[in-house]
């Protein structure tokens, strides 16, 4: 089944969305479908009795990644010569999927939220927080959190590598709303595929070190001895400085949530953030 979602939808986050509203999980998803293939996706859904709006505009952007806010997009008009995407909404209920397009359209955020089923206290933070110029709220959610050490079923952080069992932002990483729900996202996932749960499960579990510019890193197969970490592979968003400083390190060691050391090098500030999951 997840085979032939991501034969349609592309992405494995992507599929996993169209999943857990077959499964009766969410209540309602919310992605985004490459105009030219609009027509497949929409009969794909009606041929699995979910129902689907789709948005009276499109929007142009690099790549189409999950149901997520943070990715920058610009909104075209539905009919303009320019190549771009549509959100679909879908649900078992059409009234739902019908309301999900019109909080959307009239920017209503937070009614949006809900309707996605996601925890009340993260609409409220996604709310307050997200804007034009601050479209990527993980390092906000860090602000809210204590300390620097999460359950990894709220690492969000992955999902630029197409791994994630959320697909809002919490609004800290103990929030324990968004936890049930990765929790029992992670039980539809491992009913369907053993390999793709084992998969997840393992990279979630891992450090993370998210700027502001200068990338995004998981730091795989680590091993913590009281506020140091030692660590195996870098998987990176960008090539930058600072990926070159983790990967040929191998080491660092955490002062606090934003601030670590790399041999004498000291990465800190509001721009950078260090989590352990476990
Ligand atoms: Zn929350």
């Amino acid at each position: 089944m997840i085979q032939q979602l991501q034969q349609i939808f592309r992405s494995v986050t992507k599929s996993l969305e169209v999943l857990y509203v077959i499964e009766g999980v969410k209540p309602c998803a919310r992605i985004l479908a490459f105009e030219d293939e609009i027509g497949k996706v929409t009969d794909f859904l009606s041929e699995n009795g979910i129902f689907a709006a789709v948005s009276g505009f499109k929007v142009a952007k690099q790549s189409a990644q999950s149901g997520f806010y943070s990715d920058k997009s610009i909104k075209i008009p539905k009919d303009s010569a320019e190549k771009g995407y549509f959100f679909v909404y879908l649900s078992k209920n059409r009234e739902t999927a019908e309301k999900a397009r019109l909080a959307e359209e009239k920017n209503n955020h937070a009614e949006l939220g809900l309707l996605l089923g996601y925890p009340k206290c993260c609409c409220g933070f996604f709310e307050k927080n997200f804007n034009e110029k601050n479209t990527d709220l993980t390092l906000k959610t860090l602000e809210n959190s204590n300390g620097y050490e999460f359950p990894f079923h709220n690492n969000i952080a992955a999902r630029h590598f197409d791994v994630s069992l959320l697909s809002h932002f919490p609004h800290n990483f103990q929030c324990e709303p968004s936890m049930e729900i990765a929790k029992n996202n992670l039980r539809v996932i491992k009913n369907y595929s053993e390999q793709i749960a084992a998969m997840f499960s393992g990279i979630l579990q891992g450090v993370v070190v998210y700027t502001m510019n200068e990338g995004i890193f998981l730091l795989r197969k680590y091993e913590k001895i009281g506020n140091e970490i030692i660590y195996g592979d870098v998987l990176a968003t960008t090539k930058s400085k600072l990926y070159y400083l983790l990967s040929s390190n191998k080491k660092l060691k955490i002062i606090d949530k934003n601030s670590f050391f790399i041999e004498a090098i000291n990465v800190k500030g509001k721009d950078y953030g260090v989590m352990v999951f476990a």
